[in-house]
């Protein structure tokens, strides 16, 4: 049998005080979640969807109801049986999908419910149904689309108020038992702002520099913005190869380039300039998108000078250029036993970790499903 979906996506979400399903989650609206799960989900031969535009997929205008949207959306459809979903959850995966198509092969119509977790008490009687007997019920919905399609045309003719919100309880009304598959917790509706999950995305930025030692005996030695006895660092600015790797670990982190292209050492403006003003925009340019700097994990190899007598100061002196506790630097210090040219002394190296973070709406795997293996 041929599968439709339905993606109800026309709702302006009254209760969310906007359009609801126009937020962006992760770099795409929140419609376009279900959608781009339903057009990857293996037994799904079309998707229909109603009240949004989208190259690529059969689009119809919503109704002014739930009921008359899900109708525009069935007639819509050519499967022989139909997935009704609501896109305000996102969330939905295809193993729920897989589940309710299923069960829709095998009886004719299924729908996921999950458990409530609340006691659900029906105010007016003061009556407690027993928990173990009820269900929370969610989308997708499924079952043939001619039921369906009778189901709404005896709803019609009935002459009721468009109330009903939930297609197993319109096919129900004909007599056809739709039976629960288990639902997903995470396939939440998104109905208050306070329904969108908020996690902490944490990502990694690596930064590495070498600097070669000067042949200006007058040139200062600059590591980590402290200002060290002995022959400074040659480069095009004040060369401090720790801040320089400290700049790349953060602009790395954040995705935003390098620090030669922020910073190109052809350009005039930066000769012998101070590399702590690198670090203060490259924390700035971080923290505008969004970032909060967690940590900073650094390690400079060098056979001098020695840097542990003045590890705290340098610590201290990184933490204030990015505004973070100096406890959120670390600083470590290697030789690298007389081995090649940093171990003969013609330079210095350092190697820099940024650990960022940022609160971020509902992660989801982007079009990875989209992806097939090469041919071998
Ligand atoms: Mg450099």
């Amino acid at each position: 049998m041929s599968v439709s979906a339905a993606i109800l996506a026309a709702g302006k979400g009254e209760r969310f005080g906007s359009d609801k399903l126009a937020i962006e989650l992760d770099g795409r609206p929140l419609w376009r979640h279900a959608v781009d799960t339903f057009l990857s989900c293996p037994g799904v031969d079309e998707v229909v969807l109603v009240g949004r535009a989208l190259p690529g997929a059969t689009c119809v205008d919503g109704g002014a109801t739930r009921v008359e949207s899900a109708l525009r959306g069935v007639e819509a459809c050519r499967g022989e049986v139909v997935l009704i979903h609501d896109a305000a959850r996102p969330f939905v995966s295809h193993g729920l999908i897989s589940r309710v198509l299923e069960a829709t092969l095998a009886h004719g119509a299924a729908y996921p419910g999950v458990a409530p977790a609340d006691t659900v008490r029906h105010a007016p009687t003061g009556h407690t149904p027993p928990r173990a007997e009820l269900l929370a019920v969610q989308t997708p919905q499924g079952c043939r689309r001619a039921d369906w399609l009778r189901a709404q045309e005896a709803y019609q003719a009935s002459g009721e108020n468009p109330t009903v919100t939930d297609d197993v309880e319109l096919i129900e009304r004909i007599g056809i038992r739709a039976v629960p598959v288990p639902g997903d917790p995470t396939n939440r509706k998104i109905t208050t702002p306070a329904d969108l999950p908020t996690l902490m995305e944490t990502r990694t930025g690596m930064g590495y520099d070498i600097h070669p030692f000067s042949q200006d005996a007058t040139k200062p030695l600059w590591l980590g913005g402290v200002l060290f006895e002995g022959v400074g660092l040659e480069g095009h600015s004040d060369a401090d190869a720790l801040l320089h790797a400290v700049v790349d670990a953060l602009l790395g982190g954040a995705g935003l380039g390098d620090i030669g292209e922020h910073y190109p050492n052809t350009d005039p403006r930066w000769a012998g300039q101070s590399s702590d003003l690198f670090v203060l925009e490259a924390a700035t340019l971080v923290k505008r998108e969004g970032w909060h700097i967690i940590h900073i994990d650094a390690c400079l190899i060098a056979e001098r000078p020695k840097l542990m007598p003045r590890r705290q100061e340098v610590r201290q002196r990184i933490a204030e250029l990015v505004d973070i506790q100096p406890e959120r630097v670390s600083l470590k210090a290697t030789t690298n036993e007389r081995l090649g040219a940093i171990g003969r002394g013609e330079g210095i190296a350092a190697l820099v970790v940024a650990t960022l973070a940022r609160p971020t709406v509902g992660v989801q795997t982007w079009k990875s499903s989209y992806a097939t293996p090469k041919a071998t």
